[in-house]
C-alpha cells in the first residue's frame, strides 16, 4: 500500500500543527463527463495534523462534501492522492475503505439518521457492537451530556438530543477522525451549540482528528484552523489563535 510522505511544514495554505494525519495532493473529483462534468475537486491540496480541529467553510457547491466524503472513504476521487496515515485512499478497494471507515471514522450528518425502533443507548451499542476498543454505550451518551435520556427512543427526544445521540454513535468507537457535515445546520442556535459542544468534548478527550462542514461562519471560532473553499478547492486557511468555546459564539 503506497504511502503518501508527510511534509514538514504543512500544506501551501498555511502550516498545521503537528504531524499530517490526512494528506490530499492534487485531489480531482468529478461527476459525469465530457462538457456536461461537474468538477467538484480541482487539484486540492491539504493537510491536517492529528488532534486538530478543522472548521471547513465556503459556499453552497464549493465541494465541502465531496471532500469530507473521500477523507471518510465513502468515495473515491477521480485523480490524485489521498491518505489517512499509512491507508491510500485514492484507488483503495471498497473492502479497504469499509474497514477504514469502521475502524477509524466517525461521521454525523445534518440528519440524524437514528433507528426509530431503538433507545439512545441501543442505537449507541450497536456501532459498540462492531468497534474493536469502543467505550461504553453509557460513557459516550454520557460525554454528550445524555446520561438522563439512556431509554429513551428518538421520538422521545427533542431534535438537539437526537444529534446529541448521533455524535455519541459516532465516537462510541474512539474514532480517530470526526467527520460532520453541516452537524447544527437542522438546528436553532441555543440547540446547536450544545451539539458543537459535545463534538469539541469528542476532539479533546478522545483525540479525534475532527473536520466540521458548516455555512455558520460563527462556527469558525472554535476551530484550530478555518480552510475556505470555493470552486473545488482550499482558498484561505486561517489558524485561530484561541479556540473559543461553544458557549461564546453567537449568531
Ligand atoms: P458543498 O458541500 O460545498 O455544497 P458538494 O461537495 O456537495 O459541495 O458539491 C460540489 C459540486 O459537485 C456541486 O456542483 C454539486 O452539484 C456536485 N455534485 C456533488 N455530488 C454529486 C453527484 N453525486 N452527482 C453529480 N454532481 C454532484
Amino acid at each position: 500500500m503506497p504511502v503518501i510522505p508527510a511534509q514538514a511544514e504543512g500544506d501551501r495554505h498555511g502550516p498545521s500543527r503537528g504531524a499530517p494525519v490526512f494528506v490530499a495532493r492534487g485531489l480531482c473529483k468529478s461527476y459525469g463527463a465530457g462538457d456536461a462534468a461537474v468538477h467538484a475537486l480541482r487539484d486540492l491540496d491539504l493537510d491536517i495534523a492529528v488532534g486538530e480541529f478543522v472548521v471547513l467553510l465556503g459556499p453552497s457547491g464549493s465541494g465541502k462534501s465531496t471532500l469530507l466524503n473521500i477523507l471518510g472513504g465513502l468515495d473515491a476521487p477521480t485523480a490524485g492522492r489521498a491518505a489517512w496515515r499509512d491507508h491510500e485512499l485514492a484507488g483503495a478497494d471498497e473492502a479497504a475503505l469499509t474497514v477504514y471507515r469502521r475502524e477509524h471514522v466517525g461521521f454525523v450528518f445534518q440528519f440524524y439518521n437514528l433507528i426509530p425502533s431503538l433507545t439512545a443507548r441501543e442505537n449507541v451499542a450497536l456501532v459498540a457492537e462492531i468497534a474493536r476498543r469502543p467505550m461504553r454505550p453509557e460513557e459516550a451518551l454520557g460525554m454528550v451530556g445524555l446520561s438522563h435520556r439512556l431509554d429513551r427512543f428518538p421520538g422521545q427526544l427533542s431534535g438537539g438530543e437526537q444529534q446529541r445521540v448521533a455524535v455519541a454513535r459516532a465516537i462510541v468507537k474512539r474514532p480517530d477522525a470526526l467527520l460532520c457535515d453541516e452537524p447544527t445546520g437542522a438546528l436553532d442556535a441555543e440547540t446547536g451549540r450544545l451539539v458543537l459542544a459535545a463534538i469539541a468534548r469528542a476532539n479533546r478527550e478522545v483525540g479525534a482528528t475532527t473536520v466540521v462542514i458548516t455555512h455558520n461562519t460563527a462556527i469558525a471560532g472554535m476551530a484550530d484552523r478555518v480552510l475556505r473553499m470555493a470552486g473545488g478547492r482550499v482558498v484561505a486557511a486561517e489558524a485561530n489563535p484561541r479556540r473559543r468555546a461553544p458557549e461564546e459564539l453567537a449568531w
